[in-house]
């Protein structure tokens, strides 16, 4: 097995990798960092969980060892690598990796991002950073009002591409990729490749090496179970799993904003502790959220899918779809939270009757039935009858004839389904399950000032009276990120 010294990284990168505790490198690492190394440009597909931010990160802290110093000036300091997510929490997340693997290694990295003030951000950019992990609209206001140069960037990364593109920022990365000078490395990644990502590519990258992981490669293997359930039932449903089964780390996902906040405030009411993440949070909502989560002191964390891309919380142990998303890659996507760099983990899908189209599509694009499980007491009901109910429900078992509790019976018992990566999908299905918040392309704060010249798309509040609940996202999070 290839260890990462034979991929020739430098000792002092070596040295953070062993304080991480990464023994062997990972499929993607293994094919990218010889070849990064070189300064040659990368094509890599590859999702979220593969290992792909070290893939990328650690060649390019390399290739700036000769830059590393602890001197003072700001001159010394410029911005030399340029990392761009498409979200903020991926954002603060690659960061964090990257900064844990220049631990030995004086070289500064920072990560900006919309939703925040951005004077928080100048101070850090003046005293001077080689490695910058933006969002592009934020990056493109901090440029507008000159708080950063880009003139030396030799080395740029994607991250995320077709989320990227599925958030409207195409605009924004073209102009950003034109402040950069020509003479640069690339690196590009993405999980799907339509044909808008081609065109991208070809236009950003130099004679690039395309890396794909293969399929399965991370061995990442999630169990999959779906329970047929009346929508009506979902939430008593969800609160018996997490009881019964004693789920003490459990990312929930639903479809809207409101259902994510109406399910974290029942899960409350009886005593199960949750949060909410989505787009109408605010930055330090979601953190705050996101930390308690990670630190085991929040159980139960509900998200929206935009909110939740790009999450990283190691072998987090359960994901649970309490709606099925629209778009079948938002399935992969939600179920790639689980079972991070070869841990094991457990999607649980509850699929109420008017959702067996998203399963079909999600079956297929997974290529293999989710085969349903009934929870005792939670039958889908004779007004609740889904076509799934073709396949008949599993079979009694001795236990429950001789009469053992509900509560107490395991309600799953699935085989382990290998997690397939994504394939492409319409585009169109996953702009329209978007939250609105991430929806808009960059517009420029100084320019915009008001709610009023952001795109009209989606960035409306809702006009339902209950939206009055929520702060609108235009005004706290002017860049649309
Ligand atoms: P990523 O795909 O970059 O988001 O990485 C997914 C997770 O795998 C992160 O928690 C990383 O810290 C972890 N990871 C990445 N590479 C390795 C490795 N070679 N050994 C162990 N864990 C790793």
């Amino acid at each position: 097995m290839t260890t990462f010294a034979e991929l020739g990284l430098a000792p002092n990168i070596l040295r953070a990798l062993d304080d991480m505790g990464y023994a062997t490198p990972t499929p993607i690492q293994e094919q990218v960092i010889p070849l990064a190394l070189q300064g040659g440009d990368i094509l890599g597909a590859a999702q979220t969980g593969t290992g792909k931010t070290a893939a990328f990160a650690l060649p390019l802290l390399q290739r700036l060892l000769p830059f590393a110093n602890t001197g003072t000036s700001p001159a010394k300091h410029p911005i030399r690598a340029l990392i761009l997510t498409p979200t903020r929490e991926l954002a603060i997340q690659v960061e964090e990796s990257v900064k844990a693997y220049c631990k030995h290694i004086p070289l500064r990295s920072l990560v900006v991002y919309g939703g925040v003030s951005i004077n928080t951000q100048i101070p850090i950019l003046k005293t001077g950073v080689e490695i910058l992990v933006a969002t592009p609209g934020r990056l493109l206001d901090h440029v507008q009002n000159k708080t950063l140069m880009l003139n030396q960037v030799n080395t740029l990364v994607l991250d995320e591409a077709d989320r990227m593109l599925d958030m409207g920022f195409m605009p924004d990365l073209k102009r950003i990729v034109a402040l950069l000078p020509a003479q640069r490395v690339n690196m590009m990644f993405s999980a799907t490749f339509p044909e808008e990502i081609r065109k991208l590519a070809d236009s950003i990258l130099n004679n690039p090496t395309f890396i794909e992981v293969a399929r399965n490669a991370t061995a990442v293997t999630v169990t999959q179970v779906m329970h047929p359930v009346h929508h009506e039932r979902k939430r008593q449903l969800l609160a018996h799993l997490i009881k019964t089964r004693d789920l003490k780390q459990v990312l929930v996902f639903t479809g809207t904003k409101l259902g994510c906040n109406r399910l974290a405030n029942e899960l409350n009411k009886i005593g199960l502790h949750a949060d909410a993440i989505h787009g109408d949070k605010t930055q330090q909502e979601r953190i705050k959220a996101l930390d308690a989560f990670k630190a085991g002191t929040l159980r139960v964390l509900v998200a929206t899918d935009v909110a939740a891309r790009g999450i990283d919380i190691e072998a987090l142990p359960f994901v649970v779809n309490y709606d099925l998303p629209h778009n079948a890659e938002d399935y992969v996507h939600r179920i790639g939270r689980t079972g991070r760099a070869g841990a094991s983990g457990e999607a649980i899908s509850l699929v109420s009757e008017s959702e067996t189209r998203y399963l079909k599509d999600i079956e297929k694009l997974i290529g293999t039935p989710l085969e349903a499980t009934i929870v005792p007491g939670f039958e889908p009901g004779a007004a609740d009858v889904p076509a799934y109910q073709s396949r008949p429900p599993r079979p009694e078992r001795p236990a429950e004839r001789t009469g053992e509790r509900a509560a107490e019976r395991p309600v799953v018992e699935r085989p382990v389904v290998e997690l397939l990566p994504e394939r492409s999908a319409p585009r169109s299905q996953a702009v329209a399950s978007r939250d609105a918040l991430f929806d808009a392309p960059y517009v420029p704060s100084a320019v915009t000032g008001s709610a009023s010249a952001a795109p009209a798309v989606n960035r409306q509040p809702s006009k339902k009276p209950v939206a009055a609940l929520f702060r609108s996202p235009v005004k706290s999070e002017p860049t649309g990120q």
